[in-house]
């Protein structure tokens, strides 16, 4: 289906939870699982996807979905039988656009060239591999599958079968990492022919309850000091942009034309529908949010929803300050009047000020961005805006 002004734009999130093995960093919502599970839990998506459930938002409420993202946990960790039908319970209930991007998280260490060619034949144009490190010690240290040489196989068999949107993820400020380090992966990633469309850099961060977190508690995790972990970001910035990049969010760097689609949606506050465990959505200003109990989400499902909260009004103007300035362009303050009826000064001067005083913020035409000071203490600036 094209675009038509009638339509609102719509995006799905689908959510597979399942990895081989848990990184020790991570702390999505996933987890190792056995064939059975992983059936059960698809069939339970399946339903829900399928609707008929206490959610009436599908075909013909005038949503045009212009975005699916598969992510996880591992969505290519299932077999890709359950991709292709997924994909089916899309079509089957939505207004997919003519144009959708189509993305999908892989491993490495789990896919093959007939996954990726299935892959592509079900529909999915968009993949997001994840390489987090071209240093084989860093990859073991942190617990991935997979080594160097088989994402660079990964990577030549997405080619192969026909993507030509390819994103990858790095993570800087690994354990024991040294600057020389992080430069030496991200300049093995842009050594790929052709180079990716699309890299994503985000700095490691210890998250509680993950092994990382015990171990930092422990004394036995050497990171990077804060110091040079705000040295690797910039010159992670400094690299790509000379290489033809667009720095286009706080961790995001697109070739021409290859934004996130789906992220960028996020960051504007488009409508988007998650499902499967846990999965989160935002609809006509109500935020609501699946189980995040297996069990529970197995029993439940298609009627999975455990939270729902109508956004006020001060809610949805903080959103769109805050997730707006993760983006480079910033938050247009002529869209925010033209959307809430009120200057975004009248409702945030103070904060504002502060912000711009302290070089933390700055005014670009009609838009407010974060400086690069602003950028280094970005949740600081963010927090003045909850
Ligand atoms: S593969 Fe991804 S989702 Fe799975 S444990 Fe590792 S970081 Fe987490």
């Amino acid at each position: 289906m094209t675009k038509s002004e009638n339509l609102r734009e719509l995006e799905l999130y689908i959510h597979i939870p399942f990895c081989v093995q848990k990184c020790k960093y991570c702390d999505f919502l996933s987890a190792p699982a056995d064939g059975q599970v992983q059936h059960a839990y698809m069939d339970a998506l399946l339903r829900e996807i399928g609707g008929g459930g206490e959610t009436c938002i599908s075909r013909g409420t005038g949503d045009l979905v212009v975005s699916v993202f598969f992510g996880g946990g591992t969505p290519s960790a299932v077999d890709p039988a359950w991709i292709v039908r997924l994909m089916e319970a899309v079509r089957a209930r939505y207004d997919l656009a003519e144009d959708a991007e189509v993305s999908m998280e892989v491993n490495p260490g789990t896919v093959t060239a007939r996954s990726l060619r299935l892959y592509r034949e079900a529909g999915i144009n968009r993949l997001s591999i994840g390489c987090q490190s071209a240093r084989d010690e860093e990859l073991a240290r942190i617990g991935r599958i997979h080594t160097f040489r088989q994402f660079l196989e990964a990577y030549r068999w997405a080619r192969e079968a026909g993507f030509s949107n390819i994103n990858v993820d790095l993570i800087s400020a690994l354990p024991g990492q040294s600057a020389a380090d992080w430069e030496e992966s991200l300049s093995r990633v842009l050594e790929l022919e052709p180079a990716p469309e699309h890299i994503s850099v985000y700095s490691l961060m210890v998250e509680e309850g993950t092994p990382f977190y015990e171990m930092q508690e422990k004394g036995l995790l050497e990171l990077p000091d804060e110091e040079t972990e705000r040295e690797m970001y910039w010159k992670t910035a400094e690299i790509l942009q000379k290489s033809g990049y667009e720095h286009y969010e706080i961790s995001n760097y697109a070739g021409k034309g290859f934004k996130c689609r789906h992220n960028c949606g996020y960051w504007q506050r488009r409508n988007y529908l998650g499902f499967g465990l846990g999965a989160a959505s935002l609809y006509q200003n109500v935020r609501f949010q699946n189980t995040d109990s297996l069990e529970r989400y197995l029993e439940m499902s298609p009627d999975c929803r455990v939270q729902e909260q109508r956004l006020e009004l001060r809610e949805q103007m903080a959103e769109t300050v805050f997730l707006g300035l993760r983006m480079a362009e910033g938050v247009n303050l002529r869209e925010f009047e033209r959307i809430y009826g009120v200057s975004a000064e009248e409702i945030y001067g103070e904060a504002i000020r502060e912000c711009v005083d302290q070089e933390l913020l700055e005014r670009k035409g009609e838009c407010l961005v974060l400086t690069g000071r602003g950028v280094d203490i970005s949740n600081y600036v963010m927090a003045k805006f909850l």
